[in-house]
Order: C-alpha cells, then sequence, then structure tokens
C-alpha cells in the first residue's frame, strides 16, 4: 500500500508541476509519518523517501534515534519555548515559528550551542480562530525584527489552510501566502528570504503546488488515515 500510494502521490505532484509550467525538482515532498511507528517510517525510507515531518517533539527525537542518520526532520507542528533544546540540533527545518517569544527562544538557544537555525514563519492565512500563526498584516514587522537574530535564518512561510471538501476552495489562501511572500522578499531584508512556501497537505497539496508551493506536507495520501487512539 505504501509503494502505491507513493507513487499515486508522486504522479500527482509531477501533474501539478506539468499543469503550473514548473519544474518537479523545486518541489520537496514532506512524508508527514506523525502517530506511525517506526517500522512504517522505515519501510518509507527503504522506498527512497528521506523528508520526514514531525508535530510532536517527544515523537521527533524518538524516531530520531531510532532511524537512520541520512534521514531530514522537519518540525512540522507548534512548537513550545520550553522544547526547543531538545529538536535545535535534530530538525533541519521548523516550519511553525508563530510568535516572538519562541523565535526568541530559538535564537537564545542557537548561539548557546552557536548553531545557526533554518525557519520558516507560520500565517494563519485564514485568520481560524482554532488555529497558531501570525496574522497575515503581522508578518513584515516580525521579518524585520526576526532578521535582526544572528542565529535564525528566516527561509520562507508556511501555512495550514483550513480543512475544506473541495480543494479548490484554498487556492485563494495559498495565492495570498505566495503574493506575501513575494512582497516580503522585495524588500530585501538582510539575513533573510523568502525562498520556501510550506503549503498544501493529502487534501490540496495539487492546488498548494500550481499556486508556488515548494514544500508540500503530506500525511495520510502516504500512510493512510491516522489512528490517534493507538499513540
Ligand atoms: C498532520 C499534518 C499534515 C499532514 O496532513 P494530511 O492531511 O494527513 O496530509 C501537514 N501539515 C501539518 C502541520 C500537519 O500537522
Amino acid at each position: 500500500m505504501l509503494e502505491e500510494n507513493l507513487k499515486d502521490v508522486e504522479e500527482k505532484i509531477q501533474q501539478a508541476c506539468a499543469r503550473a509550467g514548473r519544474d518537479r525538482s523545486e518541489v520537496t515532498l514532506i512524508a508527514v509519518s506523525k502517530t506511525k511507528p517506526e517500522e512504517v517510517l522505515k519501510e518509507a525510507y527503504d522506498l527512497g523517501i528521506r523528508v520526514f515531518g514531525e508535530n510532536k517533539v517527544q515523537e521527533l527525537t524518538d524516531k530520531y534515534e531510532a532511524l537512520p542518520k541520512d534521514i531530514h526532520w522537519h518540525m512540522i507542528g507548534h512548537l513550545q519555548r520550553n522544547k526547543v533544546k531538545y529538536i535545535i540540533d535534530k530538525a533541519e527545518l521548523i516550519h511553525s515559528v508563530d510568535s516572538m517569544r519562541l523565535a526568541e527562544a530559538i535564537e537564545k538557544e542557537a548561539a548557546k550551542r552557536e548553531l545557526i537555525v533554518d525557519v520558516l514563519l507560520e500565517v494563519n492565512v485564514a485568520k481560524e480562530e482554532s488555529k497558531f500563526g501570525l496574522m497575515p498584516e503581522e508578518v513584515e514587522e516580525f521579518v524585520e525584527k526576526a532578521a535582526k537574530f544572528p542565529h535564525i535564518r528566516v527561509k520562507g512561510l508556511m501555512t495550514i489552510a483550513p480543512f475544506v471538501d473541495n480543494p479548490e476552495t484554498n487556492r485563494p489562501v495559498f495565492a495570498r501566502l505566495r503574493k506575501l511572500s513575494v512582497d516580503i522578499d522585495a524588500k530585501k531584508v538582510n539575513n533573510i528570504t523568502m525562498s520556501i512556501l510550506s503549503m498544501g497537505m493529502t487534501n490540496d497539496y495539487q492546488v498548494a503546488i500550481e499556486e508556488g508551493a515548494t514544500m508540500v506536507r503530506v500525511g495520510t495520501g502516504i500512510f493512510g488515515a491516522r489512528n490517534y487512539t493507538q499513540v
């Protein structure tokens, strides 16, 4: 099943790239493996997957220890400041910087360890009450402040689009994040780039790619439904 799912997702990514006139190499597939046991990740690894996304610190660090060292781990979930220290040297990219206090905590820990940490700013494009993330109108000022942190490199933006039946409904959300990143990029703020747009999940990654996503985060579409009661 995993092999077929991966093939199917890969095909759909290629088709979306073709429709948008983009090169397949512009889009990184992140296999979102949260709640899935290590054996299943190993199976995906053996099928060639090297980029995994997790949303919990403990789960990411456990899997990091257990699985091969050439895996690239992405932290995609809300991050508490007191847990930064556990993943700062394990996550290749933190997608979910959603407050200045979190950015400060990352800066402090990174300075202590003499690391430079790559991050994305999470934007609550659709302004959903239930979601973390900066409001779109806050992002520019945030970027200017974050640019002053010597141990943080802002690489782009991330959003979690609303849960919708028809993925087309999220097209304006993705377009808005893209526009925000283009506008910020045009300001040429020192020390930051807007090269990464992390948007699109199982339900809507094809639309997200058409709208410029450079990273898509696909869980269910690769691993099947999650069973939270087993965790
Ligand atoms: C779980 C999760 C995903 C993957 O969701 P699917 O719908 O299973 O593809 C993507 N991004 C984030 C931030 C998640 O928490």
